[in-house]
């Protein structure tokens, strides 16, 4: 493609593929995200695509996925993204079964760091999960697949975001409400999600049925799991025993299913 010599697949979209590319003067790498124009017109996601194109335009940051250039021909959009050579955090965690407390720490403020500045700028990613947060060569993460992400005019006077979407695993309860969500909250959501399945590697939340997965409640907390990470750590009572900070009824998660691949969906409402 133009300047770029294109080299192994990087990764399956639902819409196109992820090549390693180098451009041809510099010897620079980059992943390049490959869309079909006429898929995209197909499926309706042209709008969509515009969004994760305008959304990477507006952020720089260390820990999200930086957008170089945009080139189109007449058949493919291609996305130049900066290359992250580590890998998904999903394979990451998958590869080890979970993360030490120490390296899921480290992970999280860095998850944090990116998704607050993505809110300071009014991006809200709505697709947060282990699939579609990359690790670089030293170990730090980068957001990245801003397919779904809301900017401030995507929300009604109301100041909510209305469209239902997100990956059934890691989406908020109130996104599926129907009523409006605020779009920093859902992703907090999803980040809370992430950080269960990164100590324990399973998820917190899971069925094949979504119908039966949307109704789960409460997640089991391992008892081994340090105190600095069970829920009870928000209460400042002294006098809770160990026993209650991690929820003794629950303390067993043999039998939860380790984390899977989730495909995304979208519902415009
Ligand atoms: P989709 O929107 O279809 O899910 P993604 O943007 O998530 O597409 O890209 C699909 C996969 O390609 C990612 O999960 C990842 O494995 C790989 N990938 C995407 N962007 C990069 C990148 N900048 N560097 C390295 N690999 C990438
Ligand atoms: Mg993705
Ligand atoms: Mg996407």
């Amino acid at each position: 493609m133009g300047k770029y010599e294109m080299g192994r697949a990087l990764g399956e979209g639902h819409f196109g593929k992820v090549k390693l590319a180098r451009h041809a003067d510099t010897g620079a790498a980059f992943a390049i995200k490959i869309l079909d124009r006429q898929r995209i017109l197909a499926m309706k996601i042209d709008e969509q695509i515009k969004r994760e194109i305008a959304t990477l335009k507006l952020l720089k940051h260390p820990n999200v996925v930086r957008l170089h250039e945009v080139s189109a021909s007449k058949t493919k959009i291609y996305m130049v993204l900066e290359y992250v050579n580590g890998g998904e955090l999903f394979d990451k965690i998958a590869l080890k079964g979970k993360l030490s407390e120490k390296e899921g720490r480290k992970l999280f403020q860095q998850l944090m760091d990116a998704v607050s500045y993505c809110h300071e700028k009014g991006v809200y990613h709505r697709d947060l999960k282990p699939e579609n947060v990359l690790v670089d060569a030293k170990g730090n993460i980068k957001v990245s697949d801003f397919g779904l992400s809301a900017l401030p005019q995507n929300q009604r006077n109301d100041g909510l975001l209305h469209t239902t979407c997100g990956s059934p695993n890691y989406i908020a309860p109130e996104v599926l409400l129907n009523k409006g969500y605020d779009g920093s909250l859902s992703d907090i959501w999803s980040c809370g999600v992430i950080l269960y399945v990164m100590l324990t590697g399973n998820l917190p939340f899971d069925d094949q049925n979504t119908v039966v997965l949307y109704q789960k409640g409460e997640a089991r907390i391992p008892k081994w799991l340090s105190p600095d990470y069970t829920p009870a750590m928000s209460f400042d009572d002294e006098n809770i025993s160990d026993d209650n900070l991690h929820m003794t009824e629950h303390q067993d998660i043999e039998g939860n299913a380790t984390i899977s691949q989730i495909n995304a969906f979208q519902l415009i409402g």
